[in-house]
């Protein structure tokens, strides 16, 4: 008797979609996933922001209230690659629910489909706090982007079967609305090629990499590590022999050793918005991209 109980559920899983009623719901560990979701998923999908465009993602406090949102999930989109390494496991242990373990259909890491940059040769706890996978921070080329929006509306379409059209045509009306912009911001950011850049931490290095411009030195002494007075003094000595033409702070860093690195070497600070809602102007993933290449090109303007 109990064999058949058995055997009866799994055959009735198997036939009911992962979402059988309603809303998908969605646990979106950083805002752009959120708003790359909200594209896709419009009014199929409940997404739910772990985090906010102010906090660092390397650092969240795996709170009871994530916990329980994780609980309820049916699907899990993160950066991966162990950005979120300091926290994401413990929400998935604490909040047990086994459709969002890694492996299942309903945990989706967005760095997985992109090529990775910064792949460390070897990894030391001595480098700092470094990411092993490579750079998670891939978001910030929007040709990633792309890629991701499109595994992603698989994923969707796989665990809400109902809906699977759905997806795919919202991925489709995305991918063109997105190529057009792509286009343009290459156009308006030509004058960035070369632009040598001073970030705080090395998450800048998908937007550099795509629009051709390098990144000359971090604020931060090793991943993750805030700079000594030490470490500052070198990078100064350092920028007076090779200037560089931009500091970056981005919405989540401090503030205060881009400022005096700006003062004391007359490099301009642009603040960027690094993700959806780091600035005003940066409402949704085309206002990322707009206010990003803006600010860069007003800050090379006044300088
Ligand atoms: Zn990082």
């Amino acid at each position: 008797m109990r064999r058949f109980t058995v055997v009866f559920c799994m055959a009735l899983a198997c036939s009911l979609p992962a979402v059988a009623h309603g809303e998908a719901r969605a646990f979106a560990c950083e805002p752009e996933w959120a708003a790359l979701l909200e594209e896709l998923g419009g009014n199929q999908v409940a997404v739910y922001q772990a985090t906010s465009p102010k906090q660092d993602p390397h650092r969240v406090e795996a709170r009871p209230s994530l916990i329980a949102r994780m609980r309820r999930a049916d699907l899990v989109v993160c950066s991966g690659s162990d950005l979120e390494i300091g926290w994401l496991p413990v929400l998935l242990q604490a909040a047990g629910n086994r459709e969002v373990q890694p492996g299942q259909p309903g945990y989706f890491m967005a760095s997985d489909y992109v090529r990775r940059l910064d792949v460390p040769d070897r990894v030391d706890r001595a480098m700092g706090d470094v990411h092993p996978y490579g750079n998670p921070h891939v978001h910030l080329d929007p040709r990633n982007l792309a890629i991701i929006a499109t595994a992603l509306s698989k994923r969707l379409a796989e665990i809400d079967r109902e809906n699977a059209d759905f997806y795919v045509a919202r991925n489709a009306t995305f991918q063109e609305r997105w190529s057009a912009s792509i286009e343009r911001w290459e156009r308006e950011a030509t004058g960035l090629k070369g632009l040598r850049l001073v970030t705080y931490h090395r998450d800048a290095i998908y937007l550099a990499n795509w629009l051709g411009m390098d990144l000359a030195a971090t604020i931060e002494a090793k991943p993750g590590i805030p700079p000594s007075s030490r470490h500052l003094a070198k990078l100064l000595s350092q920028l007076e022999a090779e200037p560089a033409d931009v500091i970056v702070r981005m919405a989540y860093n401090e503030p205060k050793a881009p400022a005096w690195l700006g003062e004391k070497t007359g490099i301009p600070v642009v603040e960027l918005p690094y993700t959806v809602g780091g600035t005003k102007q940066a409402k949704d993933l085309f206002g990322l991209f707009d206010d990003t290449i803006d600010r860069l090109k007003s800050a090379v303007s006044r300088s």
